[in-house]
C-alpha cells in the first residue's frame, strides 16, 4: 500500500537532522539584518589575495588552463608542497603517493574521516573548536566525542582529559593547533605527549594545522614530525588563511601512501580534482609568497596587542592567543550567558562577536572576537565594548 503521509522532512536522512545548524550562521543571520555593524565576527582574512597569487591565475586562465587537473591535483604544486612542509613543519612526504590537493582543508576533513571511520567510532576532538568537526564525524556515521580545554590551562589539551574520554571503540584524534576559536597553540613537550598517547591507544591524528603560518611568539610544532607519528598522521593545511585565499578553496592533505590511497577514492569519485586555477594559484604562492605572508602575520600579530589590550580595558579576561586571528575572551563575571552577552552587544552598540556556544558547550562564559579586520575598526570596536561593559 502506499504511504502518502511523508513529507520531504521525514526524507531526510536521520543521523543528519540530528546534526545542528551552525551557531555561527543562525547569530549572523541576525547581524545581517542590521545596518553598518562592526563584524569581529567573521574567520577570514580581511585581506585580498595578493596580486601576484591573482594574476598568476589570471594568467593561466589567459592561457587556457580550464581543464581537470591529475585526481591527487597538479604535479608541479604536489612537489612545491613536499618542499615546504620539509621546510616548515620538518616532515617528509613522497608528492607522487603522499599528497592529495583537496578542496580547502573542509574537503580535506570530510574525506579523512570518511576513509578512517565505520560506522559507531569514536572519534576524539577538542573543545572549543572549529564548528564543521562534531558534524563532519556524525556525517560518516561516526560518534564524535569532546574533549574540553579551560581558559587556565591556556586551551591546551591535557593527557588527564584524554585519557578519561578514550574507550576501545576511539579510532582517531582530531588536533587543530593554532585552535580556532582560541588561538590556543601546542609546544613541543604537548605534542610529544600526544603522541605517546595516540600511540598508546594505537589512534590516528588528524592535524589540521590551517592556521600554523599565522603563529606569533610560539615556537610551531607539528606532531608530524614526531618520531612514531608519521605513520599515524593525517596531516592537513591550506591556502585559506595565511595567504588569504578563501575563494580560491584550496587545501592539502599529507599522509601514507595507504591512508592517502583511502583519501583518494573518495576525492576521485566525490570531487574529481581540486579547481586548476586554483592549484595555479597554490604554486605561485609557495613559490613567491613569503613576503605578503610575513606582511600579513605581523599586521595579524599587532592588531591581536590591539584588541587583547582594548577586551582587557574593557574588563573582559583573555589569554594572549599565540596563533590563529581570533581572541577568545571569558565574559562569565559579568553574570550573563555569552548569547545574551553576544546579542545585547550588537543591539546596543551594533558590534558583532561570536558567543562562545557556537564552538562547543564549554565555550560558555566565552565570545570571539576576529582581529582578521582594520585597525580603525578594532579600534571602534574595543571603544563601543567599553562603553557597553562600563553599564553591566
Ligand atoms: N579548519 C579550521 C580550523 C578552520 O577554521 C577552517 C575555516 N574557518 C577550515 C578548516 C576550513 O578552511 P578551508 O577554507 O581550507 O576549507
Amino acid at each position: 500500500m502506499m504511504n502518502d503521509s511523508k513529507s520531504p522532512h521525514d526524507f531526510v536522512a536521520p543521523h543528519l537532522k540530528n546534526v545542528p545548524r551552525s551557531g555561527i550562521r543562525d547569530f549572523f543571520e541576525i547581524v545581517n539584518t542590521r545596518k553598518d555593524v562592526i563584524s569581529l565576527g567573521i574567520g577570514e582574512p580581511d585581506f585580498i589575495t595578493p596580486w601576484h597569487i591573482r594574476e598568476s591565475s589570471i594568467y593561466a586562465l589567459n592561457r587556457g588552463a580550464t581543464s581537470y587537473t591529475a585526481n591527487l591535483g597538479l604535479w608541479e604544486l604536489r612537489k612545491a608542497i613536499s618542499e615546504y612542509v620539509n621546510r616548515r613543519f620538518h616532515a617528509d612526504y613522497d608528492p607522487a603517493t603522499e599528497i592529495m590537493i583537496t578542496v580547502g582543508v573542509s574537503e580535506a576533513l570530510d574525506v579523512a574521516i570518511r576513509a578512517l571511520i565505520s560506522p559507531g567510532d569514536e572519534v576524539l576532538y577538542h573543545e572549543p573548536c572549529y564548528v564543521s568537526y562534531a558534524p563532519v564525524i556524525a556525517f560518516a556515521h561516526g560518534i564524535p566525542v569532546a574533549v574540553e580545554t579551560h581558559a587556565d590551562d591556556d586551551f591546551r589539551l591535557r593527557i588527564d582529559q584524554l585519557e578519561a574520554k578514550v574507550t576501545p571503540r576511539t579510532r582517531v584524534l582530531m588536533l587543530n593547533f593554532p585552535t580556532n576559536p582560541t588561538g590556543s597553540v601546542l609546544h613541543q613537550k604537548d605534542v610529544e605527549d600526544i603522541a605517546a598517547f595516540a600511540i598508546r591507544h594505537n589512534l590516528v591524528v588528524i592535524t589540521d594545522e590551517i592556521y600554523s603560518e599565522l603563529t606569533y611568539e610560539a615556537e610551531r610544532v607539528s606532531i608530524a614530525a614526531v618520531p612514531g607519528m608519521r605513520e599515524r598522521t593525517i596531516f592537513l593545511n591550506g591556502f585559506s588563511k595565511a595567504w588569504a585565499m578563501t575563494g580560491y578553496r584550496i587545501g592539502f592533505s599529507c599522509a601514507p601512501a595507504p591512508l592517502t590511497d583511502a583519501m583518494m577514492k573518495l576525492h576521485q569519485y566525490t570531487m574529481l580534482c581540486a579547481p586548476i586555477l586554483a592549484q595555479k594559484a597554490a604554486i605561485e604562492a609557495l613559490a613567491n609568497g613569503d613576503d605578503a605572508l610575513a606582511h600579513m602575520r605581523s599586521t595579524y600579530r599587532q592588531r591581536r596587542n590591539l584588541m587583547v589590550d582594548g577586551l582587557q580595558a574593557a574588563g573582559l579576561r583573555c589569554h594572549i592567543p599565540q596563533g590563529a586571528f581570533y581572541t577568545f575572551a571569558s565574559i562569565g563575571h559579568f553574570g550573563m550567558r555569552s548569547h545574551d552577552f553576544a546579542m545585547r552587544f550588537l543591539e546596543e552598540e551594533n558590534v558583532a562577536c561570536v558567543p562562545g556556544t557556537a564552538f562547543g558547550a564549554c565555550g560558555e562564559g566565552f565570545i570571539r572576537c576576529a582581529y582578521a579586520t582594520g585597525t580603525a575598526k578594532i579600534e571602534t570596536a574595543m571603544e563601543r565594548l567599553r562603553t557597553f561593559t562600563s553599564r553591566l
